[in-house]
C-alpha cells in the first residue's frame, strides 16, 4: 500500500477552449511548490496525484498545496489492490474510533465485478461487523467518510475525507498587477486576494529612510516573502519618498499631507507599473477605514492614475474580516510589529477627511511634481524574493 495525494482542482473555471492554458499554469505551480521535495506530480483525467515521497513529508507537502491557487480539494489516499480484502484493509486504518459513517464508492474501470453502490454496501457491511458496534453507518451526515476509487489498472485509492484548498485560480492566468505594499495588515491581504483571482504580483513599498529605519524595510521583505507562498515568488520593489515628504512638509498645508504624499504614492506607482508591465495598481484601501479612505479621498489619488485600474479587493471588508484572513495566510505576526511606516512620518493632527480637488491642485503648484517623481525613481532598489 503505497501513499498518494490526490489535487483537485476547480472545474468551472477550467471549461471550454482556454482549459488547456489554466491547466498548464496550474501544474506549473504546484510543481513550483513542492519542488524541493522529493515526490512526483503526475496528471491523471481531470486530477493530479503526488507520489513516491516520503511518508514523514506528507504534511509539509499538504501544506505547500494547501497555498496554490486553483485547487479545490485534496485527499491524502492509499493505493492498493482494487480486490475487497485489500481495500477493507486499508479502510480499516480510516475509520474514526467511534461515531457514524458511510462508504463512497467511484468505478473508474468500468469491468470491475462490482458496481459502485455494491463496492459501498460490501465495504460498510464488512467495517461495520469489525467495529464491533462502536460505528453505525449513516449515509446523510456521518461524522466521517470512506472513500474508494477503483482505477483501471487493478488499483484502488482509498481515502477518507477532503482537505480544503485556496480556491480560485491558477497564479498566472490574470495578468500581472503592482501591489501597492506597506508594512500594515491590509495590503498583503489585498495582494492574497488578487493573486486568488489568478494574478501575478509583483510590490512596491514607499519607505522615508531615515525617518523610517532599516528594521521596517525588513519587515516589508517578510512580508512580501508571506505573500510569495501563494503569488509563486514576487519582486519587491522599494522607493524613496523622504525627499517627497520633506517638500510637502515645508510648502504645503499640514492636513493635505497624507493626501499629497498618496497623489505622488499613485503616480509613481503607475509610472513603475508601466515600466515592468503590470496592467493594474493594487491598493489595501477599505472604504471608510481612515480619514484618507474615503471616497474622496479614493477619488483624489484615482484622479493622477491616468491608464491603469485601480484595484481595491478590500474596499468594502471590514477590518476583523481582514485580520481574519491576515492571520489565515500568516502574515498577522508579521503585519503588527511595532515599526514606522513612512504615512506615519510628519502625520498631521488632523489630515483632511474629505479633501477638495481645487485646494490640493493648489498645494500641488507648491511643488516641483515632475522633478520629485524623477528624482524618487533614482532610488529605486529591486529585490528578488
Ligand atoms: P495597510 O494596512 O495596508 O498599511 P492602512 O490601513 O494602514 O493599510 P493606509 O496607510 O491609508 O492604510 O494605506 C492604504 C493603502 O495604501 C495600503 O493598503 C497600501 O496599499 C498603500 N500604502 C500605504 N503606505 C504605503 C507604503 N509605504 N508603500 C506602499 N504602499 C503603501
Ligand atoms: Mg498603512
Amino acid at each position: 500500500m503505497k501513499k498518494v495525494i490526490i489535487i483537485r482542482y476547480s472545474e468551472i473555471y477550467l471549461k471550454g477552449k482556454n482549459r488547456g492554458f489554466f491547466e498548464r499554469a496550474f501544474e506549473t505551480n504546484l510543481r513550483r511548490a513542492v519542488k524541493d521535495l522529493n515526490c512526483e506530480l503526475i496528471k491523471q483525467s481531470g486530477r493530479y496525484l503526488v507520489q513516491d515521497f516520503q511518508e514523514e513529508e506528507t504534511d509539509e507537502i499538504v501544506e505547500r498545496l494547501k497555498k496554490v491557487f486553483g485547487l479545490h480539494t485534496m485527499s491524502v489516499a492509499y493505493e492498493t489492490n482494487s480486490d475487497m480484502d485489500s481495500i477493507f484493509e486499508v479502510a480499516k486504518t480510516l475509520c474514526h474510533e467511534n461515531g457514524t459513517f458511510k462508504v463512497e464508492s467511484h468505478r473508474g474501470d468500468k469491468k470491475y465485478p462490482l458496481t459502485s453502490v455494491e463496492i459501498s454496501r460490501e465495504l460498510g457491511a464488512r467495517l461495520l461487523s469489525w467495529a464491533k458496534g462502536a460505528l453505525k453507518v449513516d449515509v446523510h451526515m456521518p461524522s466521517f467518510t470512506i472513500r474508494v476509487d477503483i482505477r483501471e489498472n487493478g488499483h484502488a485509492l482509498v481515502f477518507g475525507d477532503y482537505i480544503e484548498g485556496a480556491n480560485g485560480m491558477p497564479v498566472g492566468t490574470a495578468g500581472k498587477g503592482v501591489l501597492l505594499l506597506s508594512g500594515g495588515i491590509d495590503s498583503p491581504v489585498a495582494g492574497y486576494m488578487m493573486a486568488k483571482r489568478g494574478m501575478t504580483i509583483d510590490c512596491l513599498h514607499f519607505h522615508s529612510y531615515p525617518y523610517t529605519n532599516m528594521q521596517a524595510k525588513e519587515k516589508v521583505v517578510d512580508l512580501a516573502k508571506i505573500l510569495s507562498q501563494y503569488t509563486c515568488g514576487t519582486t519587491l520593489y522599494t522607493v524613496s519618498v523622504t525627499h517627497i515628504q520633506e517638500a510637502i512638509h515645508e510648502k504645503c498645508k499640514p492636513e493635505l499631507m497624507i493626501t499629497l504624499l498618496r497623489r505622488f504614492m499613485y503616480r509613481i506607482a503607475e509610472r513603475h507599473a508601466l515600466r515592468i508591465g503590470g496592467q493594474c495598481l493594487i491598493t489595501g484601501e477599505s472604504l471608510g477605514q481612515v480619514a484618507s479612505q474615503t471616497i474622496e479621498g479614493m477619488t483624489s489619488s484615482n484622479s493622477v492614475v491616468e491608464q491603469l485600474p485601480v484595484l481595491r479587493p478590500l474596499v468594502s471588508f471590514d477590518k476583523n474580516e481582514i485580520i481574519d484572513r491576515s492571520v489565515k495566510m500568516g502574515a498577522y505576526e508579521t503585519s503588527i510589529l511595532p515599526f514606522e511606516d513612512c504615512c506615519t512620518v510628519f502625520l498631521p493632527d488632523f489630515p483632511a477627511i474629505r479633501p477638495k480637488l481645487c485646494d490640493i491642485l493648489r498645494e500641488e503648484e507648491k511643488l516641483d511634481v515632475e522633478g520629485l517623481i524623477a528624482e524618487a525613481f533614482t532610488s529605486v532598489e529591486k529585490i528578488k524574493i
